[in-house]
C-alpha cells in the first residue's frame, strides 16, 4: 500500500471520477460560449476588430475595477507591450522572482532588458518586499527620481511581481517600495483573475497589471491576455503598439512606431465574454475544492498552500508541499501514475541556461519551494 493512496482516492472523490484520468486544469464551457462564438461567426468579424473586444475589455474594467483594459492575443504578449509601454529599454534592469512560470522572464528579455531575480516569500510564493527592498538597499541608489545600479549605472525599469497559482502577494508592501525608489510597478497577473489582496484586484496596485486567458487558465479564450491601467496614456499607448501603431486616417497606412500584432480577435473575445460571466461560479466552486484540500491534507503530514491574510485568492491551482524533493518526487510518480495529473513548481528562472548569467539575490525561499511544491488537479467541479 502505497502511503498516498488515500491522497490519490480523496482526489478521485472530489472529481466524483474513479477510474479516468484527471487532468490538473480543464476548461467547462457550459454557459454562453457556443451561442456567442456562433454570434460571432454570423457578425463576420471575426478577426481583431467586433463587438465581442470591445465588451470583453468593458467586462475587464467591471471586474478589476481598472479605468482601462485593453485585449491581446495571450498573456506573453501582454506582459511585454505593457513593458513597453512603462518604458523599459534595452540595457535596463527588471527585478522579478526567480518563482514562476517562464513567460514573465521571456517578456523581459523581448524587451532588451535584463531579468533580475529576487526572492519569493515563502507563505505566498511571490515576490518578497522584504527580499526586494534588502537587495535595493545593497545594489541599488536613488537618483533623478530612479534606481541606478551602484556598478553598471543601469536603471531598474520596471518590477514585475507575481501572484503564484492566483495567491495574492504583499503587493501593497511592493507598490509602497516601487514609489519609494520611483520603479514602474507591472503585476504578472496572469493566475490571478478574481484574487484581491485587502479588497482590491491584483493587477490593479501597479502601473499596469497583465492576465491570460489561455486554456489552463480559470477563464479562457482560447488564447488571449489583457493589460489593465488606471493611466488613460498608457492605455491609449498600449492600445496603438498592439494594433500595428496605425495613426487613424481615412485611406492611407500611417505607422508611428515599431507595431506588435497583438490584438485579441473577435472570436477568442466572443469565448471570454462568455466564460467571464461564470467567473464568480468558477470561484465559488475552486474555492470549496480548496476547502476541501486544506481540511484532508491537515492531517496528513502534506502541507496545504493557503491564502495569506488579507488575500482572497481564485485557488487556479492548488498546491501542497511535499517534505523534501525525494518525497516530492514519489508523489509525482504514484499519482501521475494512478491517472491523477499533478505537477511540481516550475524550474526556477535562474536555472534555465537563457538566465543562468542573470543578477539574483539570496533564493533560500524559492529554492527551498522548487523543492516541495506540486499542484494537484483543480478544474471546476460539475
Ligand atoms: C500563463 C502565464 C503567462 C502567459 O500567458 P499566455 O497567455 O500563456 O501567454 C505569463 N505569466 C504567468 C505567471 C502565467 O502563468
Amino acid at each position: 500500500m502505497n502511503k498516498f493512496n488515500n491522497t490519490v482516492s480523496f482526489i478521485r472523490d472530489q472529481f466524483k471520477t474513479p477510474e479516468a484520468f484527471i487532468p490538473l486544469h480543464e476548461p467547462r464551457f457550459k454557459g454562453k460560449e457556443r451561442k456567442y462564438l456562433i454570434d460571432a461567426i454570423d457578425s463576420t468579424f471575426v478577426s481583431s476588430v467586433g463587438a465581442y473586444v470591445d465588451k470583453f475589455e468593458k467586462m475587464m474594467c467591471e471586474i478589476t475595477g481598472a479605468q482601462y483594459a485593453v485585449a491581446t492575443v495571450n498573456g506573453t504578449s501582454a506582459l511585454h507591450a505593457a513593458l513597453i509601454v512603462a518604458g523599459v529599454k534595452p540595457e535596463d534592469e527588471v527585478i522579478t522572482q526567480p518563482l514562476t512560470f517562464v513567460a514573465t522572464a521571456n517578456a523581459i528579455a523581448y524587451t532588451g532588458a535584463k531579468p533580475v531575480f529576487t526572492d519569493v516569500d515563502r507563505d505566498t510564493m511571490g515576490l518578497s518586499p522584504a527580499k526586494l527592498q534588502t537587495y535595493l538597499q545593497e545594489n541599488y541608489s536613488k537618483k533623478d527620481g530612479g534606481a541606478f545600479h551602484n556598478k553598471s549605472g543601469n536603471r531598474v525599469a520596471a518590477c514585475v511581481p507575481m501572484h503564484t497559482f492566483g495567491l495574492p502577494c504583499r503587493i501593497d508592501k511592493i507598490q509602497h517600495i516601487c514609489e519609494e525608489w520611483g520603479i514602474p510597478l507591472i503585476e504578472d497577473s496572469a493566475e490571478s483573475l478574481g484574487s484581491t489582496y485587502k479588497g482590491r484586484h491584483t493587477g490593479t496596485f501597479g502601473k499596469l497589471g497583465v492576465f491570460s486567458f489561455n486554456g489552463n487558465k480559470t477563464v479562457t479564450s482560447g488564447g488571449g491576455g489583457a493589460i489593465v491601467t488606471d493611466n488613460e496614456e498608457l492605455a491609449k499607448l498600449a492600445k496603438h503598439i498592439t494594433t500595428t501603431a496605425k495613426k487613424p486616417h481615412k485611406w492611407e497606412y500611417i505607422h508611428d512606431h515599431v507595431g506588435y500584432n497583438y490584438r485579441m480577435p473577435n472570436l477568442n473575445a466572443a469565448l471570454a465574454c462568455a466564460q467571464l460571466e461564470q467567473l464568480d461560479y468558477y470561484i465559488e466552486n475552486k474555492r470549496e475544492l480548496a476547502k476541501s484540500y486544506r481540511d484532508f491534507f491537515n492531517n496528513t503530514g502534506i502541507g496545504f498552500v493557503t491564502e495569506i491574510e488579507g488575500g482572497f485568492s481564485n485557488y487556479w491551482l492548488n498546491a501542497v508541499y511535499l517534505k523534501n524533493r525525494e518525497e516530492r518526487d514519489q508523489f509525482l510518480a504514484f499519482t501521475n501514475e494512478q491517472g491523477v495529473m499533478t505537477r511540481p513548481i516550475w524550474q526556477l528562472m535562474n536555472k534555465l541556461k537563457m538566465y543562468r548569467d542573470c543578477m539574483t539575490g539570496d533564493l533560500e525561499h524559492a529554492e527551498w519551494l522548487e523543492d516541495r511544491i506540486v499542484n494537484i488537479p483543480s478544474s471546476v467541479r460539475v
